[in-house]
């Protein structure tokens, strides 16, 4: 046998499965990568995470669930003893990966028989896994980070560093391996190799986004499309997504704008493309992803969904990284190099009065709402912190007021904490879907204790119930699943905005409504590129 066994790759999953402690783990990792040839280092590290390619790589194995367990029937009895080596369990990977046209699919099928009658039973059962894309070893990304910084003797955020500029965790791999310390100090950002995106938190509150960022910050227009990271070097140009898929194909528009705003022939840019309708406005994500997932008929989808280009972050420029410049720096460059039309608008703020306008003209124009950027920070690729924010116009609910803790310490003798419920239509029920102390004035705090005392139907504990009649209008951060709420639903973060005394229960919000938000909520999130 050539090269590593696969036997041994499967040896370490399962001593992976059965060691609990990260310690554990990570001491495992670093045996096995130790003992790996050259050529196999990234092939086991890509395995080890269930992946066959980089991030970036387009590349996909095409084999479906139903696939899989038809060849898993036809295939015949395994082999006595294992054979296949790491070397070759990716070699046929990369294969199918790479099987198109005609008659794909029984080639496909083909070629993955031939490996699984190559396999034992238990290389069978982790070559599933990979194609599952569910490893269920507990040693993701982060641990062989933490192995891979162990063996090169740099600290874990150096090496989570240089991952966010390979974005590529096999390369990375190989690099300390052969290289070691040396090799991963030098890595640097370079076109044609993306890097994860920088991203912002969630932020509701326009005072504490100005507090922590000293007073002042810029802000820039969210837009509602899809983030791009555009690399140039000479007449070529490269465009990438937030998880580093090459898109340029589906974009010839973009790269024209490029070609004609940008001075810049040696550069990595970040921005946001969106599609716009014939007046210009935005139109909604989906049509959007139209573009992005179209390959054929491309011209046609160009003239039926412009898009438009958004850049706000230069990232590098004529051989040199630019993410440790402070923004305000970068942003000098961004607009010195790019056309006015394709650069994101900033605007740098100290008044509350004044971002509230802009968050305003942002919804106003079609836009989801502001970020918020630091003007001394750096750009951290991967990261989300307060550096930058998002701030969006928080949603709100009216909710009805079903009970309340009686407080303690400062809000000792108020009613204080409050259980707050959505409307049931069907059955004319309140149903709890949070709490939350925060919003009232001491004021309002005194005034509530006194009127729910007069709606009190019963007492438990700390918990006075009330009968449903006062209204609130209530912001949040977040809706999420519950298994406590008979609603299955919770508010995170939920704060009163107002009594709404203009209101009765049977203006609150439904839990239809809520399980609406929930789902468009999802649907956000999962569509995120
Ligand atoms: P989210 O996906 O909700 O975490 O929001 C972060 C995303 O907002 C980024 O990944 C970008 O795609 C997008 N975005 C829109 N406008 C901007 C902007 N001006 N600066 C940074 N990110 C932006």
């Amino acid at each position: 046998m050539e090269g590593t066994g696969f036997i041994e790759f499967v040896d370490l999953c399962y001593r992976l499965e059965k060691e609990r402690g990260k310690k554990g783990k990570v001491g495992l990792l670093k045996r096995f990568l130790k003992g790996l040839r050259r050529e196999e280092i990234a092939s086991a590290i890509l395995l080890t995470t269930a992946r066959i390619f980089p991030l970036r790589d387009k590349r996909k194995l095409n084999i479906s669930a139903s696939t899989l367990s038809k060849v898993l029937k036809d295939t015949g009895p395994p082999p006595g003893s294992p054979t296949l080596t790491i070397g070759d369990v990716h070699a046929t990977f990369s294969a199918i990966a790479s099987v198109t046209g005609k008659g794909a699919t029984s080639r496909r099928e083909r070629t993955l028989k031939e490996l699984l009658e190559r396999a034992t039973g238990p290389e069978r059962e982790w070559i599933v896994r990979i194609i599952i894309g569910e490893m269920r070893h507990g040693a993701g990304e982060g641990l062989l980070l933490q192995a891979l910084a162990e063996l090169a003797g740099l600290p874990l955020e150096t090496m989570e560093r240089a991952y966010m500029v390979t974005g590529d965790l096999g390369r990375l791999g190989e690099i300390v391996l052969t290289e070691g310390r040396k090799g991963v100090e030098g890595l640097s950002i370079r076109p044609f190799t993306p890097l994860k995106p920088m991203l912002a938190e969630m932020a509701c509150d326009i005072d504490k986004v100005l507090r922590e960022h000293g007073g002042t910050s810029a802000f820039e227009y969210k837009f509602d499309g899809a983030r791009v990271q555009i690399h140039r070097q000479e007449e070529r140009i490269a465009i990438f997504t937030r998880h580093l898929k090459e898109v340029t194909e589906s974009l010839p528009d973009v790269v024209k704008r490029v070609e004609e705003g940008v001075s810049a022939r040696d550069v990595i840019l970040d921005g946001e493309v969106i599609a716009t309708g014939r007046d210009g406005r935005p139109l909604p994500f989906q049509d959007l992803m139209r573009r992005f997932k179209r390959v054929y008929d491309i011209g046609r989808m160009v003239e039926e969904i412009p898009a438009r280009l958004y850049l706000f972050d230069i990232l590098y420029l004529e051989g040199r990284p630019l993410i440790d410049l402070p923004y305000r720096e970068r942003r000098e460059r961004l607009e010195a190099l790019c056309h006015k039309e394709i650069v994101a608008p900033a605007r740098v703020m100290s008044e509350k009065g004044e971002v509230e306008r802009f968050l305003d003209q942002a919804i106003e124009v079609g836009h989801e709402g502001l970020v918020a950027k630091a003007l001394d920070s750096r750009y951290t690729p991967g990261k989300r912190g307060k550096r930058w924010f998002k701030l969006k116009p928080a949603e709100t609910l009216d909710l009805v007021i079903v009970a309340a803790d009686w407080g303690h310490g400062r809000r000792k003798g108020w009613l204080s904490n409050y259980h707050l419920a959505v409307r049931d239509r069907d059955t004319g029920d309140y149903l709890p879907v949070g709490k939350t102390f925060k919003g009232l004035t001491d004021k309002e705090f005194e005034e509530m204790t006194r009127r729910l005392l007069l709606l009190k139907v019963g007492e438990e504990g700390f918990t006075v119930f009330v009968r449903p009649r006062v209204v609130v209008e209530v912001a949040y951060n977040e809706i999420q699943k519950s298994p406590t709420y008979p609603s299955g639903l919770a508010l995170r973060f939920a704060r009163i905005k107002r009594i709404r005394d203009d209101k009765g229960p049977e203006d609150a919000d439904t839990i239809e409504r809520l399980r609406r938000l929930y789902l468009k909520q999802f649907e956000r999130k999962a569509r995120r590129l």
